[in-house]
């Protein structure tokens, strides 16, 4: 294989131009859980051999998931800076750009290049315009580039200190290959953040602007929930401009609500500007299933909640489990099931019945997979009835749960409108009655 890096041009294409400063943790805000599991990517970088003696066992790929300008190329900039490495960026989309069919040689010196310079990044922007499964014009180029991809991946070994990291906001569009073991295995999600790390964000770049008097992030964060860090810049940029332009000597209010405007109306052709009445909506639902969560027995315990859209979800609500969970009781089978119900029954209590988006009545809470072809009409009915029992009993307990704890219900809910996102802990207070942090103090 060395006999390739002879091949690589000397000054490689992949190179950025030599920005100003690199790019570090500190600088991205409101996806704190992402860096965290970025954490020993740097720490391999910053010594490969070291890692690999200490057993140290790292995926040769990530994968950063998640909505565009949610920050995912600064993320891999930051894990460059970090670690003090060269960054190699290429996009998916690039590859067979220019002339159909030097994909494959692209890949080829890409990889050369992070080679001869380890350790080092190879950071790959749109993922799915390789990897897609999906037909292309020039699909017989374009395997061809992702067959490359997958055997560069294969070809190097643990402490040879190259790390790729990639980016989509398609994972489910992925060629399977590319995300078995030992290829892009380790999947971090980058959502868009939620008001407090809108606030930072919106103070980072405010940094570089003059502000007037009567600007408040916290009021601007309020404002913005769908943005993500990238609409977040551009509207502080667009409101530096217009200030400019009216000769004004500070940015004020009133540039930046204009600026919040002009990006609402792209974001809602983009469909990720949440409104009021879906972000209403989504934090009963999710707090319906925290709540059923919370007090349902055998269910695996409560970690966020979070009115945030993820991927296609409006909103998340996540529990951890407390073991592997090899063998699942009954209780906790059940339990499951309550829990996937909370989020339905809630918005049904609340809102009524002709809210609840398209469940049918008579099939009740019932979703079929008709894959199995094999199993007999009258077998499939049993299974059917005795689905629809289960479903149809826990629905009950839950309605008869959640009906004693509508007042909880409400704060819960009233909570995840202001703040977002509550862990465990702050689920407890807040249906307790108690104060949690002040939003303010975040951004202090
Ligand atoms: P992605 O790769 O997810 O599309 P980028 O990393 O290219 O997003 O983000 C584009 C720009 O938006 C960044 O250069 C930065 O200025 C801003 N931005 C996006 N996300 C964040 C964040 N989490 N914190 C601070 N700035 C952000």
């Amino acid at each position: 294989n060395s006999g390739l890096v002879k091949a690589a041009p000397r000054q490689s294409e992949f190179e950025p131009h030599e920005s100003s400063k690199p790019v570090r943790f500190s600088d991205v805000h409101g996806v704190d859980e992402a860096k965290e599991e970025l954490k020993d990517v740097v720490a391999f970088l910053k010594d490969p051999s070291r890692f690999a003696e200490l057993g140290g066992k790292l995926p040769k790929g990530v994968l950063l998931t998640g909505e565009p300008g949610t920050g995912k190329t600064m993320l891999a900039r930051a894990v460059a800076g970090e670690a003090g490495v060269p960054f190699l960026f290429a996009s998916g989309s690039e590859f067979d750009e220019m002339f159909v069919g030097v994909g494959a040689k692209r890949v080829r010196d890409l990889f050369a290049t992070a080679r001869k310079k380890q350790p080092a990044i190879i950071f790959i922007d749109e993922l799915d315009a390789v990897g897609g499964k999906r037909s292309a014009r020039d699909q017989q180029y374009m395997k061809q580039t992702l067959n490359q991809l997958l055997v560069e991946m294969d070809g190097f070994v643990q402490d040879e200190g190259v790390i790729v990291i990639a980016a989509t906001n398609f994972p489910e569009s992925l060629d399977e290959a590319l995300v078995r073991p030992g290829r892009f295995d380790r999947h971090i999600a980058v959502p868009l953040p939620d008001i407090r790390g809108r606030a930072q964000i919106l103070l980072h770049h405010m940094k570089e602007i003059v502000v007037g008097p009567d600007v408040d992030p916290m009021i601007l964060a309020r404002g913005t929930p769908g943005f993500s860090g990238a609409d977040l810049q551009n509207m502080v940029n667009q409101a530096a401009i217009q200030a400019s332009k009216e000769q004004c000597k500070a940015v004020a209010l009133r540039h930046l609500e204009w600026a919040k405007d002009r990006i609402v109306m792209g974001a809602e052709r983009r469909s990720s500007y949440i409104d009021e009445r879906v972000k209403r909506l989504t934090a009963y639902h999710e707090g319906g299933h925290a709540l059923t969560a919370l007090y349902t027995e055998g269910a695996m315990p409560l970690h966020k909640v979070t009115c945030m859209p993820r991927g296609h979800a409006l909103g998340v609500t996540s529990q951890l489990p407390k073991d592997d969970r090899l063998m699942i009781t009954q209780k906790e089978f059940l339990a499951d099931i309550d829990v996937a119900l909370g989020g339905r029954v809630a918005e049904e209590l609340i809102f009524g019945a002709e809210n609840n988006w398209g469940y049918s009545e008579k099939i009740g809470p019932v979703y079929l997979n008709d894959r199995e072809e094999s199993i007999s009409t009258s077998k499939r009915e049993e299974i059917e009835n005795e689905v629809r029992r289960l479903l149809q009993a826990g629905q009950s307990r839950v309605f008869t749960l959640l009906r004693s704890k509508q007042h909880e219900l409400h704060r819960l809910a009233l909570a995840l409108i202001e703040h977002e996102t509550l862990d465990m802990e702050e689920v407890e207070k807040v249906i307790r009655g108690e104060p949690i942090r002040n939003i303010k103090d975040v951004i202090s």
